[in-house]
């Protein structure tokens, strides 16, 4: 095992501390949940792809730099490092870029990831219905083949960004006599498809992070299958990998959350009961920890091995990890951590309340941890399922 970086991963780095210490926004931009906030980060999402930047390992010719993965890792420190923006197209880049890259044709790839990389057009994710959100083998919304098209109905609904997004993609039943996983297939919809309704679902602070999409005869040229058509739920379990399993939160997002923390343990240690102490460690370990199990999950994919169920014990280990961070902050703040950003006594506070609400819905977006705990259960400790 050699942990150190190799002189070319060092010459990446410098490259891309470089080139954002240059190019990041000064200001934070607007949430994008926002279609101001929006509109402003896919300006800088098209920034990015032009520097080159928004998606290194992809190959040159789908806008990437054909870096490796252990490059992209170096690359999601120096982002974070440098406080960059979130990325508006995470379903795309992190989730969907990848699927397409293992399932897509080569048309596929050639049409889909190059507008991906500059956001000219931004994914949303249409897994979870009314009736099927744990429980996502009880997707019922139709695709059913016409000619050259699927004709959608039904409805999905929590779509992350789906209130401005252009495309979703999602599970839809092809095969109307089919049950649970049998009959699925992973379909490429516009959002400005004729019968597609897009209604923004408002979170109680007023941004607009979800949507619900409904589906009225909504034709969809069948071109826009990926993978094999009756198949889509292994080609969604490869999407799901990605998401739990290394690229939706990379370890730099919680190790910076950590650095963050620790300053704030210290400014403030002199009024913190000596348990705080314990739990700041704590924070900054977990982070560490999670960076090394990543780094052996990209060695391990590098010699060609795949994402499996393993991607269960990550996602319950981030996501608890981020709660438990911001629950330490708030308190090491004490009543200050329930002011809200611009409140007039807030200006040494910073973002925790805001990040602690997000980091509340960890446990459940990306597969809630519990349906993750039976994953664990039944496909790597073997247990039974009752
Ligand atoms: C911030 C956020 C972003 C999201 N973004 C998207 C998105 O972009 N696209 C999308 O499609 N969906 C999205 N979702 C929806 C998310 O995938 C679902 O909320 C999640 O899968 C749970 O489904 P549900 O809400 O229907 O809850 P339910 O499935 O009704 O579950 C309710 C509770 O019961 C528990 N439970 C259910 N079944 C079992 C079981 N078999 N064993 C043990 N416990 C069980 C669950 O763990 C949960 O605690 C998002 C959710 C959040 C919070």
């Amino acid at each position: 095992m050699d942990l150190a970086y190799t002189p070319e991963q060092q010459a990446f780095r410098a490259e891309a501390r470089a080139w954002l210490e240059a190019h990041v926004p000064k200001e934070p931009l607007a949430s994008f949940d926002t279609a101001a906030g929006f509109a402003a980060h896919c300006e800088w999402e098209a920034k990015l792809n032009a520097g080159g930047w928004a998606m290194v390992p992809w190959p040159t010719e789908y806008g990437g730099r054909g870096a490796d993965l252990l490059e992209w890792l170096v690359f999601e420190e120096e982002y974070y490092r440098a406080g960059a923006p979130g990325r508006v197209n995470q379903n795309g880049i992190f989730l969907l870029g990848p699927t397409i890259m293992e399932y897509g044709t080569p048309e596929q790839k050639a049409r889909y990831l190059p507008p991906m990389a500059s956001s000219e057009e931004v994914w949303a994710q249409g897994w979870s219905e009314p009736n099927a959100g744990s429980d996502m083998a009880a997707i019922q919304t139709t695709a059913i083949r016409d000619g050259d098209h699927y004709v959608i109905n039904g409805q999905k609904t929590w779509a992350s960004r789906g209130a401005f997004a252009h495309w979703l993609f999602g599970l839809f039943r092809t095969d109307p006599d089919s049950d649970r996983h049998r009959g699925l297939s992973f379909v490429l919809v516009p959002l400005d498809t004729p019968g597609v309704t897009v209604r923004p679902i408002e979170k109680l602070n007023g941004k607009q992070a979800f949507a619900e999409v409904f589906f009225d005869d909504a034709r969809v040229p069948a071109a826009n299958l990926l993978g094999e058509e009756g198949r889509g739920w292994n080609v969604a379990m490869a999407t799901a990998g990605f998401e739990r399993g290394l690229m939706l939160r990379s370890p730099a997002r919680f190790q910076s959350t950590a650095r963050k923390l620790v300053e704030l343990y210290r400014a403030n240690a002199a009024d913190c009961e000596p348990a705080l102490r314990d739990r700041v460690l704590d924070a900054w370990r977990g982070a560490e920890a999670y960076t090394l199990e990543t780094y052996r999950t990209v060695s391990r994919l590098l010699e060609g091995g795949k994402i499996g169920a393993e991607a269960s014990l990550n996602k319950i280990f981030w996501s608890e990890l981020d709660l438990a961070m911001h629950e330490t902050a708030l308190e090491i703040l004490g009543d200050r951590g329930e002011l809200l950003a611009g409140a007039p006594s807030a200006t040494d506070v910073g973002d925790w309340l805001d990040g602690y609400v997000f980091a509340l819905s960890g446990p459940i977006y990306a597969g809630t941890n519990e349906i993750q705990r039976n994953v664990i259960a039944e496909r790597i400790l073997g247990l039974p399922r009752r």
